[in-house]
């Protein structure tokens, strides 16, 4: 068997893993990462990425749509709009290609090693790789487990035929006509949305009382009105209970137990997503759990000395920059620097229309916290810009401490408000106060603009609203 051995190991080449490695590179340690699949994980692949471009895509063609049916004001007509999916999934496929070729170049440059292939522990500082050649053995002083998670399935509704994830969702060649889509969390409504605009007639089946249940009502409620506009019904405080005997349909329960059936030539199950914990030799090792997540402490340093983890196995929020700022640290801290997790927030946007930007402590997390609170709200109704771009709905909101003006979260919901998410975080990280904000000139027309009117608002100087 061919044995190496290098400083720092890294198992997963997603946004924790390829980040991780990267910066240890460019750090000057001897680096190794592993992945059995394309450089990237699952956000670069099937994730993030393919599905903002099927989103982008599913927008122009409901755009082009409205332009045809003489529903849009802009004065602009389009006669019969198509949408080839074999040429959008194409367009995805290249745009992830380019990322996917894009990290590998970069490891490479960092001067860190690619093993392909599944890695499993002997030991905490030993793993063994099972490649296309045969089986590779890699001592390494530290490990990083970076392996990322997977969709949930439910036992009623076992993936295969038409009952699909995400993964398969993100390569379909054709609309269907029917889609049920079971869950309407972040998957579930992002990838909803895409193929109601698409021309798929949509059913959305979820648990709890209403659509993403993690934002509170407020924020939610726009969306709620625009997936109706699109022809969308959503069945909230329904389960699904499985595929009825008959072609395309899904059975499910409502709150009141009364049974219903929904036309679905594809059921997409989006239900959350669990953490990789088996597959790589977790039984070798003696790992502190934290439910079903690998426990870490805030320098990712797991139960065992010199064993790592970072991303979605190590709980959420699950996202890809959560990762990311996880994997730059641990390598700092592999090369000597001193570091610890002392971030103030991680944003969440939800990809939908409109999109929803959440950063730091929602008003009622902030009052739950004690705080007594400044709260501003500004509407984009009053907004010049989101006038000029054609949609006007949702607003921005902050949330501030009532004694020291402290900015302690900020949300939004609009269109195209994702981009805002750098601002937000930003004030949170700087510590600002409402008056920061409300004293930094902002560029007219932007949205950006409602930030500051919000803060104004807030501290009771509003000047639009
Ligand atoms: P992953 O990206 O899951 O990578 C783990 C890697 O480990 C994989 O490449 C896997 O092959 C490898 N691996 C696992 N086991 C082994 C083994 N034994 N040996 C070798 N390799 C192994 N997040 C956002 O922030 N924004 C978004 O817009 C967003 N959109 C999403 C859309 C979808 C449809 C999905 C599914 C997820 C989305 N996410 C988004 C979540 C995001 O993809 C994850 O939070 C992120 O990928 C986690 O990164 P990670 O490095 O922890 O793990
Ligand atoms: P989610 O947690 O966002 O939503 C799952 C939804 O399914 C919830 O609303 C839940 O109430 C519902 N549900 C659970 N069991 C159900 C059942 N039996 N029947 C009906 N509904 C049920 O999970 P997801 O959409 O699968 O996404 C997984 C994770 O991926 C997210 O939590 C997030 O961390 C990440 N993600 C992020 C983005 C983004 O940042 N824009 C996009 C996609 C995914």
């Amino acid at each position: 068997m061919k044995e190496i051995a290098c400083n720092l190991l890294v198992i997963g080449a997603g946004p924790g893993g390829y980040v991780c490695a990267i910066r240890a590179g460019q750090l000057g340690l001897d680096t190794v990462i592993v992945d059995m699949a394309r450089p990237g994980g699952t956000c670069l692949n099937i994730g993030c990425i393919p599905s903002k471009a099927l989103i982008h895509a599913a927008e122009e063609f409901s755009a082009a749509t409205a332009m045809a049916s003489g529903k849009n004001h802009v004065g602009v007509s389009v006669a019969d709009p198509r949408i080839d999916l074999v040429r959008t999934m194409a367009w995805k496929d290249g745009i992830v290609g380019r990322l996917s070729n894009g990290v590998a170049g970069l490891l490479k440059k960092a001067g860190v090693k690619m093993v392909a292939g599944s890695a499993a522990f002997r030991d905490g500082k030993t793993v063994e790789v099972a490649t296309e050649t045969g089986r590779q053995l890699i001592r390494a002083r530290h490990v990083v487990i970076a392996t990322g998670s997977t969709p949930v399935e439910l036992p009623s509704l076992p993936f295969g035929g038409n009952v699909i994830g995400s993964t398969e969702a993100l390569a379909m060649t054709s609309v269907p006509a029917t889609l049920a889509v079971v869950g309407g969390g972040y998957i579930g409504l992002e990838l909803g949305t895409a193929f109601a605009k698409m021309g798929a007639r949509v059913t959305v089946v979820e648990a709890a009382e209403r659509i993403l249940p993690h934002y509170d009502a407020d924020l939610t409620r726009p969306i709620a009105r625009r997936l109706a506009e699109l022809g969308v019904e959503i069945l909230t405080s329904t389960k699904a209970r499985g595929l009825a005997s008959g072609p395309g349909t899904l059975l499910v329960e409502r709150a009141d137990g009364a049974e219903a059936r929904i036309a679905a030539d594809k059921v997409l199950v989006t239900v959350g997503r669990r953490p990789v914990i088996d597959g790589w030799g977790r039984d070798e090792l003696v790992l502190d759990m934290d439910g079903h997540f690998i426990r870490i402490d805030d320098q990712c340093r797991t139960s065992m000395q010199g064993v790592y983890a970072i991303g979605d196995v190590t709980g959420e929020p699950m996202l890809a920059h959560r990762a990311m700022a996880q994997g730059e640290m641990v390598a700092e801290i592999v090369a000597g620097h001193s570091r610890a997790w002392d971030k103030r927030c991680i944003p969440a946007i939800c990809f939908t229309d409109p999109e929803i930007v959440s950063a730091g402590l929602s008003p009622e997390a902030a009052r739950s916290a004690g705080q007594a609170l400044k709260i501003g709200q500004f509407p984009f109704s009053a907004s010049g810009r989101a006038m000029t771009l054609g949609s006007d709905m949702g607003f921005v909101r902050v949330v501030a401490r009532a004694d020291n003006h402290v900015v302690l979260g900020i949300q939004a919901v609009g269109t195209g408000v994702s981009e805002l998410a750098a601002a937000f975080s930003l004030a949170i990280e700087m510590g600002a106060r409402l008056e920061d904000v409300a004293g930094t000139v902002h560029a007219h027309p932007t949205l950006g603009e409602s930030f500051q009117e919000a803060c104004m608002k807030a501290l009771g100087l509003a000047l639009h609203a």
